[in-house]
């Protein structure tokens, strides 16, 4: 499955965090055979939807999506340089879908900031100059080359013009994700800009309800999305029972937990989706990457329903949940039948037709 790399510098509570993600009850009633990594943390993406779909199937259970997010340690100013920690910290996010940056936002005298001080613009900035310095290395690496085969081969030419032009971006010290270049031979490279960023602001109080002063480190990261979080908060609200986990939250302003927020905007950088389905045995989120057809689809349950698709049918949660039932919803022809290239929604409540 996809995963997000979890990377930041020293004290900005990346460990804070991820221990909250990877103590999850959820996970452990819902898939109890899966062998989940010490380094990757499973989180369930919330879905109101599913219990609703619960309630109305008599569901004996409800089975979310998940996000992984990965523990890369260890970034240090310099780690482009390629001393040990460096490479492998460069080579753990090379295996990563998505950057995931956590960065400080949080006040705190007894918690020393490697560089002296509270600034997430800095941070932001260090982070990506060692991915923008080792992007630039791999182009260095691997253009003389293609510019070698570019004097006998014409369509390499192409390549080597794509090539100089991300490498004009970098030099700007620009993320490539930044400038929204993308295509498959960058990615062929491995560069690492290449890959969607999500950051993680931890915060406290009295950022977390400042508006303007979100806006302000939201758009530093534009076109990347924002989170805003407390790690220490988050991490208390598990040992918690749902009342006082609910005053907690309200006491710093939150209206859910940062984790829920995380989750999804986690999936969404990675650009997944998700259908349901739903019946008496569980009502159940599973994971497509946007754009995904309705065999593709099916093939996420099991790769014989993607061979031996005959058709899907449809109803959107909406109509559903306005319908009442799977019965009236059809009566009311608003379950379709769909074909093979027919482009999942959000929210599509499917049931797979297909041959064995
Ligand atoms: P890491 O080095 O990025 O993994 O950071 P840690 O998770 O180990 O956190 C470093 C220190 O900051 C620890 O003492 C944490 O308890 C503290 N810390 C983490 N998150 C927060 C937060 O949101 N607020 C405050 N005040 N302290 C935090």
């Amino acid at each position: 499955s996809l995963t997000l790399g979890i990377v930041g510098l020293p004290n900005v509570g990346k460990s804070t965090m991820f221990n909250a993600l990877t103590r999850n009850d959820v996970l452990a009633a819902n898939y109890p055979f899966a062998t989940i990594e010490p380094n990757v943390g499973v989180v369930p993406l919330r879905d109101p939807r599913l219990d609703r779909l619960a309630e109305m199937f008599s569901s004996e259970k409800v089975v979310p999506a998940t996000v992984s997010f990965v523990d890369i340690a260890g970034i240090v100013a310099g780690a482009s340089e390629g001393a040990g920690l460096g490479n492998k910290f460069l080579a753990n996010i090379r295996e990563a879908d998505a950057i995931c940056q956590v960065v400080r936002v949080f006040s705190d005298d007894d918690v020393v900031h490697v560089d002296g001080r509270v600034d997430p613009a800095a941070d932001i900035e260090t982070i990506a100059t060692e991915l923008v310095l080792a992007d630039l290395q791999t182009i260095e690496k691997a253009l003389p080359r293609l510019e070698k085969e570019a004097r006998v081969k014409k369509e390499t030419k192409a390549v080597v013009d794509e090539i100089q032009h991300a490498q004009g971006v970098l030099n700007e010290g620009r993320t490539l994700f930044q400038a929204g270049l993308d295509s498959p031979r960058l990615r062929e490279l491995n560069l690492l800009t290449v890959k969607p960023f999500l950051y993680v602001f931890n915060a406290d109080e009295p950022v977390l309800t400042d508006d303007a002063r979100r806006k302000e480190l939201a758009e530093l990261v534009a076109p990347a999305e924002a989170v805003f979080l407390d790690a220490k908060v988050e991490a208390e609200l598990l040992e918690l029972d749902a009342e006082s986990a609910q005053e907690l939250l309200e006491s710093i302003g939150q209206p859910e937990p940062g984790l829920d927020a995380l989750a999804r905007a986690g999936f969404r950088t990675l650009g997944l989706q998700t259908y349901l389905t739903a019946g008496p045995k569980e009502s159940r989120a599973w994971t497509i990457r946007r754009g995904a057809t309705a065999p593709e689809a099916a093939g996420v349950i099991h790769t014989d329903f993607q061979k031996g698709f005959i058709k899907a049918e449809v109803v959107s949660y909406d109509d559903l949940v306005e319908a009442g039932s799977m019965a009236a919803a059809r009566s009311a022809g608003k379950v379709r039948m769909e074909g093979k290239d027919y482009v999942m929604v959000d929210g599509d409540v499917v049931e797979f037709r297909f041959n064995v």
